[in-house]
């Protein structure tokens, strides 16, 4: 066994035991650690926006946090329609989290379908949440505005799983890219809207959003999304990178690819850009193959980790299986309250 796994393996029965009793596995019952949440689609494979935007900070806070980093799979029902494509994005969504570092022994990884809780408080959610209040969402708007053929319920309270995901948890922060901040102020207003209804029972969430990467663009300049195709993939093959940089669109009347620079500068800091895009002014193609080598610098070594991790399909399904256990002991202590409040339970 891996010194990895081994190490994994004797944490594990002990993070399961604390989570009953809402306790930190390192805590020994006494950790005052506040909880962080955070979920990922299963709708593509993961991006630099993603990483950016969200798996990095999850990886930096995991000591300080208690973490539950989870793949949102239900969430992705809404566009995925493949059995086969919904469980190999599962499956390369959990390894590329575990490539950048998320370590199983300190945050519980699991998958939203793992955890029933989830969509029975989201039902309850929406007996109390308005239809007007949810047109509002952008997400609803937009695909409404792009006249989307299919808006299926699903789409329409997205927001509202969204919801019962973070408060379920007493969850105090969610790091996410800025697109997700309505969604963090949604489920803040459903947890006042319960608490005022049936009594004291939801923790206000707070969004994390990290300045100057709120939104990462995407090679078309809009945001970088999996169910776009506008993306430089996380673990992407050198080919790969020089293709998609190769194809940002850049503003032929400004002196400065603002597109290229925006994704530059998660790479280098803006004084060492400053020189560079100063002697270049208007040289994209010198500008662009000066991302390339940046981009595939910082991904070389990760995608040499990704493919130790996926060697070992079984370990990504343990974690995930174990994830899943510590996950559901917590979210049914809740959920047993949350029934209790509202009096189904006789
Ligand atoms: P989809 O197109 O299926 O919605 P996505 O690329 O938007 O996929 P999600 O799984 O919806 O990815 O989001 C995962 C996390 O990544 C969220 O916290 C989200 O805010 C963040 N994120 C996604 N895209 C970006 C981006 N372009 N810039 C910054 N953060 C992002
Ligand atoms: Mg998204």
């Amino acid at each position: 066994m891996s010194p990895v796994r081994s190490c994994w393996y004797s944490n594990i029965e002990n993070m399961i035991k604390n989570a009953k009793t809402n306790q930190h596995p390192a805590s020994n019952g006494m950790s005052n650690k506040k909880i962080l949440l955070t979920g990922i689609q299963p709708s593509g494979a993961p991006h630099i926006g993603n990483y950016f935007g969200m798996m990095k900070q999850v990886v930096e806070m995991q000591d300080e946090y208690e973490s539950f980093p989870f793949i949102v799979d239900y969430h992705a029902l809404t566009t995925v329609r493949d059995k086969e494509t919904m469980r190999q994005n599962i499956l390369n969504v959990a390894t590329d989290f575990l490539a950048v570092g998320l370590d199983p022994t300190k945050s519980t990884l699991f998958k939203q379908s793992d955890v029933q809780e989830h969509t029975e408080l989201a039902w309850i959610f929406n007996c109390i949440t308005t239809m007007p209040f949810m047109m509002r969402a952008h997400a609803f708007k937009e695909a409404q505005e792009a006249k989307k053929k299919e808006i299926t319920l699903g789409l329409f309270t997205y927001p509202v799983l969204m919801a019962a995901d973070i408060l379920l948890y007493d969850t105090d922060v969610v790091p996410v890219g800025k697109d997700q901040q309505q969604h963090v102020e949604i489920a803040r207003d459903i947890a006042e809207k319960f608490n005022q209804t049936f009594g004291e029972t939801f923790k206000l969430p707070k969004a994390l959003i990290k300045e100057g990467i709120a939104v990462i663009p995407g090679t078309d300049g809009k945001k970088m999304s999996k169910s776009y195709g506008n993306t430089i993939a996380l673990f992407a093959e050198r080919s790969e990178i020089e293709k998609a940089v190769m194809s940002i669109v850049t503003d032929s009347d400004s002196e400065r690819p603002e597109n290229v620079y925006a994704i530059h500068k998660l790479f280098k800091t803006e004084d060492e850009l400053e020189k560079l895009y100063t002697e270049n002014e208007g040289k994209y193609k010198i500008l662009k193959e000066a991302l390339i080598e940046d981009i595939d610098a910082f991904i070389a070594p990760l995608r040499e980790k990704r493919v130790q991790i996926a060697e070992d399909k079984q370990y990504i399904l343990d974690v995930l299986e174990k994830g899943a256990k510590v996950a559901k002991a917590r979210a049914e202590a809740k959920m047993q309250e949350v029934r209790k409040k509202i009096g189904v339970i006789l």
